[in-house]
């Protein structure tokens, strides 16, 4: 059941009380009911309308009432087209006269008309004053006869708001209501329809599509809605500064190729990213709190591995810079990216073979395949980038490579390694983990055996244990010295080291090596945790227990830090630029280089800031991207959780491990399709999804070819609409 109810009156008639008294009535029936009154001027005799809504379910739908099921006239005199306009054939037409419906048929005998005497009814009970007679408790009671209320729900109902002193007037009114004929084509017997079997109400979105009430704002409106953009969380968190909102509502209603476009304002290295970060933004998703963060990595690497966006470069049209990228990982990668984009030429200097950085030399195909990265990379080349391979630049280098260039940037990772100072530390078969996956990634690395043991819990050490397992070794354990939680390393990647059979040593430090010329086993000390240190982590406190470990080879990754040889002595960095005795000549720095920061976003989002430093540092026009303040992002209380059905998170296809360790296959294999998009509530960004139309009271909020918009002659700030957006893509400001 749902139904409309719209009452016209006077002020001091009581229309307003009479809609509620209606509400009530359908409440003893166990309905859902929605009421309140609509005044034109707060004074006795002004016209007054009220509404009741009744449904089986809750009521979300805040307009008045313009097309109603029934309508009931308290005055007579107010009768006339507009006071039944929306009422449709064969509605209901309640009137409070001393006169048969007969009398009204010439003017409205394509409604079910119905007439009570009312005011004579409550007259008589002393209901009023003498000159103002107040007769909503009476009507009301015609009104339980006419659509077949039950007598009983009279009595409950007035009970129930303590109007019991009227409940005389009300059944007195039950009893001498005359209901006429039925219009023609109408059954006579649904005059009366039984509560469950009334009137079609039309959708939602219909009412708002009718006239607004014609009542114009006045003087006294403060403020207006306004649609509006707000940052959304997961672009805030995202450091690359992807518009990662923006991207999935394109691909959801335009597709990869254009939810590409928008990614390749900021990505350059989508189906990279798509597979091997950490994702923030992920973090950051208010459905997280709900039922499960949208899966935005997978989706990144959809439109990654699905468009086939093609990029060129529009030459600047006045001079072409000229500037030299130091390092070809994500960081240099996205600096060159950037600069050709603006129509600069961009030169990258690389010490390897081939380009990539750590994506090529740490990160192992398994998780992120050759190709894949290939043809990335080979679409950063596209745009005219060009590249020198296999030159090592040192601080010299560096020197002329500024005098060749307008600019510098230096984006060259950690190159320094952190060696483990311990007894036997030198033994044969102990080796840096970096090395060793540069190998198994570059070079034909032979086959390990029996037990490796992997020292560190980042990333590197994470990469080392799950490729000493494809290369052969027969059992992994990682010695870390603090617990899993504090383990800098990828969660899914830990997790997926487990499951592929690496063990973990957790609490434990190595304080020696033990061997006859090549390491046989491993010290490993307790670890107890002290207090938290400056990396917020808390601090290893070494004890005095050890135990050895049995072991064939040790892979170090305890930690890299930036190779500071390329600077000068006295050399420092400020806002991403090199300061040398007071001055700053053209050379910027990048990536983890800069801030070790130590993610290929965090080296993407720096290395187009770095680009973006040059360029205005020569005065070319460019922007200079600054990370999103995620105080100022949607806050969850802004999300409407209720408008949106719970559905699970959908997950990348997965090689079995018993599968995966047998080779460097790709072990996650991406979603099936991209409707994992459709989860994104889209968050401050509207969505055209109509709630604002269809909650508006006044009715005047229309859809236009880019969005919608509201009639400021008749809106009077409410808010409503504002409130009611399930996303925060509105707010209320001054007119
Ligand atoms: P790099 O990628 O380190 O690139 C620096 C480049 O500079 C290298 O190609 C190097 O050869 C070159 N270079 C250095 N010195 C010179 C010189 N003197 N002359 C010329 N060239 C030079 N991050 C994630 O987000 N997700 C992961 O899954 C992930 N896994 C990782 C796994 C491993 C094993 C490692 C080590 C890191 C991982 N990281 C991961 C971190 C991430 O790879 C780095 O933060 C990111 O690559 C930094 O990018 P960059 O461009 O600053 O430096």
């Amino acid at each position: 059941m749902n139904l409309e109810i719209r009452l016209h009156g006077r002020g001091g008639q009581g229309g307003v009380t009479c809609a509620k008294i209606l509400a009530a009535l359908y409440v003893t029936l166990g309905k859902s009911v929605q009421t309140f009154g609509d005044y034109a001027g707060e004074r006795s005799g002004a016209p007054v309308r009220a509404y009741t809504r009744v449904d089986d379910r809750p009521i979300t739908n805040r307009n008045k009432v313009y097309r109603p099921d029934h309508l009931l006239v308290l005055d007579p005199t107010l009768l006339g087209d507009e006071t039944v306009s929306g009422l449709a054939p064969g509605g209901l037409l309640l009137i409070n006269t001393p006169d048969p419906p007969e009398a009204f048929r010439h003017r409205f005998g394509r409604f079910r008309i119905a007439t009570i005497d009312a005011t004579s009814i409550a007259r008589k009970q002393g209901i009023g004053t003498r000159s103002v007679v107040i007769v909503n408790t009476t009507i009301a009671g015609a009104y339980a006869r006419v659509v077949g209320l039950p007598r009983e729900a009279l009595d409950r109902a007035y009970a129930s708001i303590h109007l019991e002193r009227d409940l005389p007037a009300a059944r007195a009114a039950f009893d001498a209501v005359s209901v006429g004929d039925s219009p023609a084509g109408q059954p006579a017997e649904a005059a009366v329809p039984p509560p469950d079997q009334s009137v079609y109400v039309l959708p939602l979105t219909r009412h708002a599509a009718s006239a607004p009430t014609g009542l114009k704002t006045g003087a006294w409106r403060t403020q207006v809605p306004q649609y509006v953009e707000h940052l959304a969380p997961c672009n805030a968190w995202c450091p690359a500064g992807n518009d990662v909102v923006g991207f999935l509502q394109t691909l959801l209603h335009e597709g990869e190729e254009a939810a590409a476009r928008v990614l390749s304002e900021t990505q350059p290295l989508a189906s990279v990213c798509g597979r091997v970060c950490p994702a923030p933004c992920m973090e950051g998703c208010s459905r997280r709190q709900y039922d499960g963060t949208v899966n935005i990595r997978e989706l990144e690497r959809w439109v990654g591995d699905h468009a086939t966006v093609s990029r060129r470069a529009e030459r600047a049209p006045g001079r072409v810079r000229r500037i030299a990228v130091v390092g070809s990982g994500p960081a240099g990668l996205a600096a060159s990216y950037e600069i050709a984009r603006h129509g600069h030429e961009a030169t990258i200097f690389e010490a390897e073979q081939a380009l990539g950085g750590v994506l090529r030399t740490g990160i192992p195909a398994y998780r992120l395949p050759r190709d894949v990265l290939e043809r990335e990379i080979d679409g950063i080349l596209d745009l005219g980038v060009e590249a020198r391979c296999g030159v090592v630049l040192d601080a010299p280098g560096v020197a002329s490579l500024s005098r060749k260039y307008d600019a510098v940037i230096l984006a060259t990772g950690l190159a320094s390694l952190t060696a483990l100072e311990v007894p036997g530390a030198s033994l044969e078969g102990i080796e840096q983990g970096i090395r060793f996956l540069h190998d198994v990634n570059l070079a034909d690395r032979p086959s390990l055996h029996g037990h490796v043991v992997v020292i560190g819990g980042g990333n590197t050490a994470i990469d080392c244990a799950r490729s000493a397992r494809r290369r052969g070794a027969e059992r992994v354990t990682i010695a870390y010295r603090r617990t899993e939680q504090e383990m800098p390393a990828i969660r899914e990647e830990i997790e997926e080291a487990q499951h592929e059979g690496v063990e973990f040593q957790l609490l434990r430090q190595p304080v020696a090596f033990h061997g006859n010329g090549r390491v046989a086993a491993v010290e490993l000390a307790e670890v107890t945790l002290g207090d938290p240190d400056e990396t917020g982590r808390r601090r290893p406190i070494v004890s005095e227990r050890t135990s050895r470990l049995a072991c064939d080879h040790v892979l170090l990754a305890a930690g890299q830090s930036a190779d500071r040889r390329l600077l000068r002595l006295g050399d420092t960095i400020a806002e991403g630029r090199i300061h040398r005795h007071g001055s700053a000549p053209n050379l910027f720095v990048a990536g983890d280089f800069a801030t070790g920061e130590g993610t290929v976003a965090h080296a993407i989002g720096d290395g187009r800031r770095a680009a973006g430093r040059a360029l205005a540092a020569l005065g070319e026009p460019a922007t200079i991207f600054v990370r999103p303040n995620r105080a100022e992002a949607v806050p969850i209380s802004g999300i409407h959780f209720d408008r949106f059905p719970l559905r699970p998170a959908a997950v990348g296809d997965r090689l079995p491990a018993a599968e995966r360790v047998r080779s460097f296959a790709e072990t996650n294999r991406g979603l099936p399709d991209a409707r994992e998009a459709e989860r994104c509530f889209s968050c401050g960004h509207c969505t055209q999804c109509d709630t604002c139309l269809v909650y508006c009271p006044e009715g005047i909020i229309d859809r236009t070819a880019t969005g919608y918009a509201v009639d400021l002659n008749f809106c009077k700030g409410c808010g409503i609409c504002v409130a009611e957006c399930p996303r925060d893509a509105m707010e209320m400001t001054t007119s």
